[in-house]
C-alpha cells in the first residue's frame, strides 16, 4: 500500500516540476511514513509538511525534493545538513551523494532519525548534536551544503566549508515572515547567490547541547 501512495507522490512531484531523475527515485525509495509520527503515518504521502516533536516539523516532500535538485548532487558529493529533523531529508541525500553529516539542536529528534537511518541501513550518514551555524569543521570542505530552517543571513562557517565549486542552498528571511530559498555558488574566490522560491521554514536557532558524534 505504501509503494503505492510512494508512487503517487512521485507522480505528482514529477508534475509539479521535479526533473532529476535520481531525486524523483530517491523519493521514492524512502519511506517517508517511519519519518513522521504513527498518528499520521497516513498522511506521510500528502504533500504536505508534518509536526514532529519539539514543536519542529519533517519538510514537505516537494521541497525536499526541489531542495535535493538545487543541490545538483553526484555520488561523489559529501554533503552537510543542517537540521536533522526527523532524518527524512538526510536519508533521500544518502542515496543520491557519497556521504552525508547532519546536524540536529535537538537531542531527542536526532536519537529518533538515528535509530530511523539506521533502520534503513543508511550508513553512509554520520550525525551531531549540535549548533549547526557553526558546521562541522572536522569534516570540511563540503561540496554541497543545505539548511533546513531559516536564517536572516548566510551562516558565515557554512559559507567558509563550503568548497570551492560548491553549492549551498538554503532559507533566507525573518523567522515567521518572508522567506526564499536561495542558492548559493562558490567559485574560485567570489560567490553568486540566485533566488529560487518563496517558501516557509522554522527559524535556525542558537546552540542547545554540547555535540556527540554518533555514526549508525
Ligand atoms: N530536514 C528535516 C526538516 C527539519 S525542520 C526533515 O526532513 O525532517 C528544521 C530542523 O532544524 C529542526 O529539527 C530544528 O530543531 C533544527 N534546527 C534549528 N536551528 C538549528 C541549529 N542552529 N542547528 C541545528 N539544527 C537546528
Amino acid at each position: 500500500m505504501s509503494d503505492i501512495r510512494r508512487a503517487q507522490l512521485v507522480l505528482a512531484l514529477r508534475r509539479s516540476g521535479v526533473r532529476d531523475p535520481a531525486v524523483l527515485e530517491a523519493m521514492e525509495r524512502i519511506p517517508r511514513e517511519l519519518f513522521v509520527p504513527e498518528s499520521l503515518a497516513d498522511r506521510a504521502y500528502d504533500d504536505i509538511a508534518l509536526p514532529l516533536a519539539e514543536g519542529q516539523t519533517v519538510s514537505q516532500p516537494h521541497i525536499v525534493a526541489l531542495m535535493c535538485e538545487a543541490l545538483e548532487l553526484s555520488r561523489q558529493h559529501t554533503v552537510l545538513e543542517v537540521g536533522t529533523g526527523s532524518g527524512y531529508q538526510a536519508a533521500v541525500l544518502a542515496r543520491l551523494a557519497r556521504r552525508v553529516y547532519t546536524i540536529e539542536r535537538h537531542r531527542p529528534l536526532l536519537a529518533e532519525a538515528e535509530g530511523r537511518l539506521c533502520a534503513l541501513k543508511l550508513h553512509n550518514v554520520t550525525t551531531r548534536v549540535g549548533d549547526g551555524r557553526k558546521g562541522w569543521p572536522e569534516a570540511a570542505p563540503f561540496a554541497r551544503i543545505v539548511v533546513a530552517a531559516a536564517a536572516a543571513e548566510p551562516p558565515p562557517a557554512l559559507l567558509e566549508q563550503l568548497a570551492s565549486d560548491g553549492v549551498l542552498v538554503l532559507p533566507i528571511g525573518q523567522a515567521h515572515g518572508a522567506q526564499e530559498l536561495v542558492r548559493i555558488r562558490k567559485s574560485g574566490g567570489s560567490v553568486q547567490s540566485e533566488r529560487l522560491m518563496p517558501v516557509r521554514f522554522v527559524p535556525l536557532v542558537a546552540e542547545k547541547s554540547k555535540a556527540s558524534v554518533f555514526s549508525p
